[in-house]
């Protein structure tokens, strides 16, 4: 850090400890909150337009320092789950008018819980061939269209919506982006039960719903560019688990703590000094520094405006560790593990887990997805052989499904 850093870092300090002596009194209310968010401390990094201050991810730390020696709840928010998903799309491609409305409640914590509609039955891979359809009337668009696999759809208070509203160029041209209540009438939320025996996901059904022609992120047609920025953060965050492990616990460096779930694991089960078990744990505690030196790239490539392709990476990387991380807890556990028994807490955990784990290679984007998109962007290979490419939606053959002509 040069010196003139140190100085500036300094002033934001003294800035951020004296706005907090004139407005913290010890109370987290709606005011409270707002106060935060107009003042530009909710999301430091984001821009002024989009109630930020432009700092880098270093000063919105010292920020958040200064909050948290006082006490004050609500400072840099604005890298957490869905503010961070929803918020950069909209600081990136929103109207001043959907900034205006939807950026402080994010930032406040009012709208907490989305979901995103985007897969639907026919169409998850290949989610640019999504039927889901939004026709102009007016002030308003009509949607109509059916969608799977909605995380947290039922208690979601808006969703992120994919739709068609161009049938006769090809399909990625012809896709928009909205950003949409979820209590509208004409959305169905049908849950659907998992292996783990949770209900994290659902089915939606779209009946003419209408939704304000207000709620559209980005130019009409031009959702496909509008969607990279929200995958980018998915995948950012399915990717790197960068953050506990690269402080390091405990004051030791993190190449220690990589792993100390593992040696855990091994120890509980009186096999820290099997040969095998040793082997794997190393094997897997090796591709997760490699996984972390990989986050520190993407991030350096994300921060200077770059795209997602190292995301995929990690998220492809963090597959395979999630797999074979938990494949050796449910192995270390025994045949405990087998009876699936919320009474045994530790195994069901572990049960629990590698069960969970597969959502990293299938939401998203699959790992094989992953791959292709590593071949053609880091790797330079060609694109494989697309059948519908250049051709208009409205021509291309739809599995099973009639087209929207009814040809
Ligand atoms: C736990 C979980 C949560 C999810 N949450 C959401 C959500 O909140 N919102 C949402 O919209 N979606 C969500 N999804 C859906 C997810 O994004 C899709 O399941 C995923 O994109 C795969 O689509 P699909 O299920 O239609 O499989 P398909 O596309 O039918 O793929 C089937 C298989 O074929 C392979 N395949 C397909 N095309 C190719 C290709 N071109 N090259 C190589 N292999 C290929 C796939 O890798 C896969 O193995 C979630 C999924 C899971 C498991």
């Amino acid at each position: 850090m040069t010196i003139e850093q140190e100085r500036a870092t300094g002033e934001l300090a003294d800035e951020v400890r004296a706005w907090l002596a004139a407005n913290w009194h010890g109370t987290d209310d709606a005011d409270w909150r707002r106060r935060v968010v107009e003042a530009g401390w909710a999301a430091p990094t984001w821009p002024r337009d989009a109630f930020g201050r432009g700092l880098s991810r270093a000063d919105a730390k010292t920020v958040a320092a200064e909050f948290a020696a006082v006490g004050a709840p609500g400072a840099a928010v604005e890298t957490r789950a869905f503010t961070a998903l929803a918020g950069n799309t909209i600081v990136e491609f929103g109207s001043p008018e959907l900034k205006r409305d939807i950026l402080p409640k994010l930032l406040s914590g009012e709208l907490t819980r989305g979901c995103l509609l985007y897969s639907e039955p026919g169409n998850g891979s290949d989610l640019a061939g999504l039927q889901t359809r939004a026709e102009r009337d007016g002030d308003v668009f009509v949607v109509n269209g059916q969608k799977i696999w909605t995380t947290g759809g039922h208690e979601a208070q808006f969703a992120l919506l994919l739709a068609r509203t161009n049938w006769d160029v090809p399909k990625h041209a012809g896709i928009s982006f909205f950003i949409i209540p979820m209590d509208l009438p004409g959305i169905e939320v049908r849950p659907i039960k998992q292996m783990t025996g949770e209900s994290d996901f659902n089915e939606v059904f779209l009946t003419d719903v209408r939704i304000p022609a207000g709620t559209l992120v980005g130019e009409l047609n031009d959702g496909w560019r509008v969607l990279q920025t929200a995958l980018k953060e998915e995948r950012r965050t399915m990717g790197f688990e960068l953050g506990a492990r690269a402080q390091g616990e405990g004051g030791r460096a993190p190449i220690f703590t990589a792993s100390d779930d593992l040696i855990e694991a091994a120890r509980a089960a009186g096999k820290l000094g099997d040969e095998a078990v040793r082997q794997n744990i190393m094997r897997i505690h090796s591709w997760r520094l490699v996984n972390d030196w990989n986050a520190v790239r993407a991030k350096k490539e994300i921060e200077a405006g770059g795209g997602s392709s190292l995301a995929s990476l990690g998220k492809l990387a963090n597959s395979r560790i999630l797999h074979e991380s938990w494949a050796l807890k449910f192995r270390l556990i025994g045949a405990r593990g087998m009876l699936y028994d919320p009474a045994d807490k530790a195994a069901y955990e572990v049960d629990h887990q590698m069960m969970w784990s597969f959502i990293n290679s299938i939401g998203g984007g699959t790992d094989q997805i992953q791959r292709n998109i590593i071949s053609e962007r880091i790797l330079g290979l060609p694109k494989g052989y697309e059948p519908d490419r250049g051709v208009p939606f409205r021509d291309v053959r739809k599995g099973g499904t009639a087209r929207p002509d009814g040809k």
